[in-house]
């Protein structure tokens, strides 16, 4: 496979398609560019080899062309973070991107519209009407796909290789994130630094783990989170599981939860979880105890239950110190640890305690030389909340492609770029 690093870019230009979806706040202005900086080694490597840059995003999930969804709204920010003067195409397949893409010179940079104002990027059709009969969309389902091949083409007939950086929507089998790589050759397609590094960071934990190797899974739905728990089954050593998820498991298992968040057609899923880790040598940790409060508020009246025994009236909502001390044994134990999803409702500051204690443990565990990887939604959040994010040893940036990649899918935008197959 083709390497970025190895890869000479002097004369050639490349089509790097990365994940710039970043959010905007009411004047357009970026509230947070982490996603952008992310892909900024990828394109200065690029740029100064004295290759030139067409860039590709998608931005927010427009159902055709929307000024609000513009890309141009972040061309100021990026040509600041690039240090130099993006060019800005208000197309994607139109004249407008063709001639400048093809007089883009050695060191130029250009961003072309939003991908996602084309169905063509999805292949899925728009604007059908909820009653359109199954032969109507059947064929409207084909013919996007029919113009997908086209547009597809024509991106990459701008350039001379493929950089896919976008592991945020590596999830998706998209014109620009995957469906292009086929009209590159193996030498002139490749993953950026930041698919690298995530890539890298995915096979640390799910192909050669170091042992113990343990999961901490939280979050408030097992319905979520059931494919990941049965992917990780076969694969760990010590499965943590935290959060609004654990009182399925709790009432599934005769206790009495309150009011606390459950799944009533998950409890047998759940018993047969328990089962199912058993076999296969899992050691499973629920909580023992549960902060509960009295409502579903920060300011909510706590108390202290045994999670098989909590009143009504009563919902668990964080981690009790019993619980914690138990996971803490199992966490500095462990050489490798996968978090996904918090352990209480941290977005309360009065139940963000047990996150905040995991999110430290990790981090210990961590300097104590476990490798440890946070990844999917809220856990991300988390510890970008408590500060600890560089005291781990990888925070993914992709959610969806994340958990995608926990629960064992093939994700289009890495199988693409390597040949393999996809769906
Ligand atoms: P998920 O998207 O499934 O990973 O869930 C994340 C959400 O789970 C966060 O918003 C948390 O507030 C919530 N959560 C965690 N623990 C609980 C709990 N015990 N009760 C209700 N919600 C919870």
């Amino acid at each position: 496979m083709q390497s970025i690093d190895k890869f000479n870019f002097a004369g050639k230009k490349a089509f790097v398609r990365v994940d710039f979806n970043v959010p905007l706040d009411e004047n357009f202005n970026i509230t947070d560019d982490t996603r952008i900086r992310a892909a900024l080694p990828t394109l200065k490597k690029i740029l100064s080899d004295g290759g030139s840059v067409i860039i590709g995003s998608h931005l927010g999930r427009p159902k055709g062309v929307d000024a609000k969804f513009s890309l141009k709204h972040i061309i100021k920010h990026v040509s600041e973070l690039l240090n130099v003067d993006v060019q800005f195409a208000n197309d994607c397949i139109g004249e407008d991107a063709g001639v400048k893409a093809a007089a883009l010179q050695p060191g130029e940079a250009l961003l072309l519209e939003n991908l996602r104002f084309y169905a063509e990027e999805e292949g899925k059709p728009r604007g059908l009407a909820d009653d359109a009969s199954d032969d109507v969309k059947k064929a409207a389902k084909k013919a996007v796909k029919e113009s997908q091949k086209e547009f597809t083409k024509h991106l990459a007939s701008y350039a001379d290789a493929y950089v896919n950086d976008a592991f945020g929507t590596a999830h998706r089998a998209h014109a620009s994130t995957a469906l292009i790589a086929d009209y590159f050759d193996t030498d002139h397609k490749m993953f950026g630094y930041l698919m690298e590094k995530e890539i890298k960071a995915l096979n640390k934990v799910l192909e050669a783990p170091e042992r113990p190797f343990t999961a901490i899974l939280g979050g408030s739905k097992v319905s979520s989170k059931i494919t990941i728990i049965e992917n990780l089954l076969d694969k760990v050593d010590n499965l943590i599981i935290g959060g609004g998820m654990g009182f399925t498991f709790f009432k599934a298992q005769g206790g009495k939860i309150g009011d606390s968040l459950h799944e009533d057609e998950y409890m047998p899923l759940a018993l047969e979880i328990l089962e199912k880790a058993k076999q296969k040598g899992v050691n499973i940790s629920l909580s023992v105890a549960t902060v509960a409060g009295n409502s579903f508020s920060n300011d909510a009246e706590q108390k202290l239950c045994d999670t098989h025994n909590i009143p009504d009236g009563w919902e668990g909502m964080d981690a009790s110190p019993a619980s914690l001390e138990n996971w803490k044994e199992i966490i500095m134990k462990s050489k490798t640890i996968l978090w996904n999803g918090p352990v209480g409702v941290f977005e309360f500051p009065n139940f963000a305690h047990g996150t905040e204690t995991i999110a430290q443990y990790v981090a210990e565990a961590t300097e104590k030389g476990a490798y440890t990887l946070v990844g999917g939604g809220d856990s991300v959040a988390a510890i970008n909340k408590f500060g600890l994010a560089d005291k781990v040893s990888y925070v993914s940036t992709g959610g969806g492609a994340m958990l995608e990649a926990i629960e064992g899918k093939v994700l289009p935008g890495i199988a693409a770029v390597e040949g393999k197959p996809y769906k």
